[in-house]
């Protein structure tokens, strides 16, 4: 048996593991004991994740729509009807027409070249992926503060610290790899104190536990913040030394004591004022939040709240400190380092500054379009308006991951053209007109870039079954049908270019990354890696306070609960892999709608009945299930189930600076079926 050191398909822990191989087939999985951030460990997820490789569903020959129906084709006239179309659409109709989402489940490698097709290939910034769905914020926010969006300290660096709050974040569910480490550092004495409305594992054995009312973030956090002040615990070298707009902040936070955030938050002043001393006479403290902070209309202003917080104690730059945006996907981060962003080539080189553009359209041998494109959701808004007519996806699936599924299938089914590179059919691939089968994460080489910012391998341990290809090679043979040379004898070629256009990978190579992989920024080939962002200076120079305010949220009487949407510990996003792993679908094989009993009784709803939840956005019928873990008032639901989508009730509202919609705070009314 060979035993192949690779990298977890799922969560951005980035989990180091060995798939084990007989005969050509993946027969298994275990942890590899050298690795830095699972040192040993894997989850659930992470010990099944070769399961669904060799499953009889897989995509195995590319797909070409003929008379309505999907037919077999050659790979050669599946790419270059692909490349004829939307070359076709560009010159019809503008490059403004075509776009391309990418994927946080491809490689830095894919990402890449996928962001190179959309600006090399078809002329257009049209080009973003999922991490608009769950950590936009934290670029905005975090890049705007720090300068940076990125995760600032290592998982392993949570050890050291003496108080972890933990907010928006299922950690032990989502990130168990995350949440063995904080609860490894609290059993050392570290304060717990863990921020959430419902009662996740976390929540039950926080030191701290604070419970606000659903979207009242920025109000807790700010009431936290200014009782620090008050008490004198705030870190006055640091701000002296190293921020900016520190007095506009300490006005703009004195107006929420304890009484006023208990009013907006629910959260009661004794709570606040413990969780308050407990992290500001922390020596070391560092946050750790995911989508529960960021998924919001209002989610920048979660973030850049939590910034005020880090920046105001001076919890940066030092081992057991910083702020840690916990990405969902393996690849959330890379994806954004690669530019798969509508805004950024890679390494957050902005489109819109000349010498940026230069450097690109002299690597790339093209010029380039200097205007942002449009984002994810924005795609498909202008979709079913009819400004987007062609569009390539690799490995997503927005018809169960996007809001408002409704508007979702009829942008897709306005475009003239939709080409879909994915590994098991989706409800999106139902809707293509090219189907191109693609590798997994077993069948390929490259890297991922994990939650903290650690780029690591990806190595082939199986062959793709029947003709499917990794997506490097697919986007190669797009860009050259395109006009765009793009040569690469293997994905380590892909990643010499990378790291020659993209300053903070400019030291990453194959043969360095070994096994612990290298954290970005590491500038040269000789740089050893920078696991602690900040520690000297802010890439801004200076970071920024931005004080933050909430607008109070109305109730909506014809919609009186609260939905919020999220994951479970036994699948993964819209649950392509997850539901084809038997073991993991057998666990969790059904929806239901989490119900507080109290919700239940008032509705006449028993525990294991069928419900309607209806929303603005739409409605479906699914079990009820009740649970004091939600609290009354307030409703939960996973999205991993195309039987009973629950983004069919969800809506596109945006949040402003960051463009992520409102997934965790739909207003929504229950009946009994
Ligand atoms: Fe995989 Fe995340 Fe589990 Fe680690 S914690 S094994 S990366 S799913």
């Amino acid at each position: 048996m060979e035993m192949i050191a690779t990298t977890c398909v799922y969560c951005g822990c980035g989990c180091g593991l060995f798939i084990h191989v007989e005969d050509g087939r993946a027969v298994g999985v275990s942890p590899n004991p050298a690795h830095p951030i699972s040192r040993g460990r894997l989850c659930v997820k992470g010990w099944l994740a070769a399961d669904f490789v060799h499953h009889p569903d897989r995509l195995r020959a590319p797909l070409i729509r003929r008379g309505g129906r999907m037919v077999r084709s050659s790979w050669e006239e599946a790419l270059t009807a692909t490349a004829e179309r939307l070359k076709e659409i560009r010159e019809e109709a503008g490059p403004g027409a075509v776009g391309v989402l990418t994927s946080a489940k491809g490689t830095n490698e894919e990402n890449y070249l996928f962001a190179k097709l959309a600006r090399a290939g078809l002329r257009t910034n049209n080009v973003d992926h999922v991490a608009r769905l769950c950590h936009a914020p934290s670029v905005a926010g975090l890049g705007a503060a720090l300068g940076s969006g990125a995760m600032t300290n290592p998982i392993r660096g949570l050890l050291s610290s003496d108080a972890i709050l933990v907010t928006g974040s299922n950690t032990t569910e989502q990130h168990p790899l995350v949440a063995a480490t904080i609860l490894e550092a609290q059993s050392r004495g570290a304060a717990l104190i863990v921020a959430d409305p419902r009662r996740t594992q976390i929540a039950s054995l926080a030191d701290h536990r604070l419970a606000p009312r659903l979207g009242t973030d920025v109000a807790w956090i700010n009431g936290l913040l200014n009782l620090i002040l008050e008490g004198g615990l705030a870190d006055e070298e640091f701000i002296r030394e190293r921020t900016a707009g520190f007095d506009a902040l300490k006005d703009s936070v004195s107006k929420y004591t304890p009484e006023v955030v208990e009013k907006i938050s629910g959260i009661p002043p004794r709570d606040l004022e413990a969780a308050a001393a407990a992290f500001g006479e922390a020596p070391r403290a560092a946050v750790v939040y995911a989508m529960g902070t960021t998924q919001h209309s209002n989610g920048t202003e979660n973030v850049l709240a939590l910034a005020n917080l880090v920046l105001a104690t001076g919890n940066l730059g030092r081992e057991g400190t910083g702020i840690c945006p916990l990405r969902g996907h393996q690849n959330v981060q890379g994806a954004c380092d690669m530019g798969a962003l509508p805004n950024v080539y890679s390494g957050y080189q902005k489109v819109e500054d000349p010498a940026a553009r230069g450097r690109m359209e002299a690597a790339w041998g093209t010029d380039l379009p200097p205007a942002p494109g449009l984002t994810a959701v924005e795609m498909m808004e202008a979709a079913k308006e009819g400004r987007l007519k062609g569009l390539f996806i690799s490995g997503e699936n927005p018809m169960m991951s996007y809001p408002d599924r409704g508007l979702v299938g009829r942008a897709l089914e306005s475009l003239e053209f939709l080409a879909v590179a994915e590994i098991f059919p989706t409800e999106t691939t139902a809707l293509a007109d090219v189907v191109l089968p693609a590798a997994s994460f077993a069948e390929k080489d490259g890297t991922f870039t994990s939650t903290e910012r650690r780029v690591q391998r990806v190595r082939r341990a199986v062959p793709p079954p029947g003709e499917a290809r990794p997506e490097v090679e697919v986007a190669a043979a797009l860009l050259r049908r395109l006009g765009v040379p793009a040569e690469y004898a293997s994905p380590e070629e892909v990643m010499a270019e990378i790291a020659s256009v993209t300053p903070s990978y400019g030291g990453i190579s194959y043969p360095r990354l070994g096994t612990a992989g290298l954290s970005w920024p590491c500038p040269d080939p000789d740089h050893p890696g920078t696991e602690i962002l900040h520690k000297e200076s802010f890439p801004i120079g200076r970071a920024r306070f931005f004080p933050v305010d909430l607008l109070a949220a109305g109730s909506d009487p014809e919609y009186p609960l609260l939905l919020t949407t999220g994951r479970s510990l036994f699948h993964f996003h819209t649950g392509s892999m997850t539901r084809r792993t038997p073991l993991l679908d057998r666990e969790l094989p059904k929806p239901a709608v989490e119900m507080n009993p109290e919700d239940a009784a008032a509705l006449g709803v028993r525990s294991g009945g069928g419900v309607v939840v209806e929303s603005a956005s739409g409605s479906l019928e699914v079990e009820a299930r009740t649970t004091d873990s939600v609290p009354p008032g307030t409703v939960f639901f996973p999205f991993h189930f195309a039987e009973a989508p629950a983004n069919l009730l969800t809506a596109a509202d945006l949040d402003p600076r960051s463009k992520i919609p409102e997934f965790k705070r739909t207003p929504v009314r229950i009946r009994r079926l």
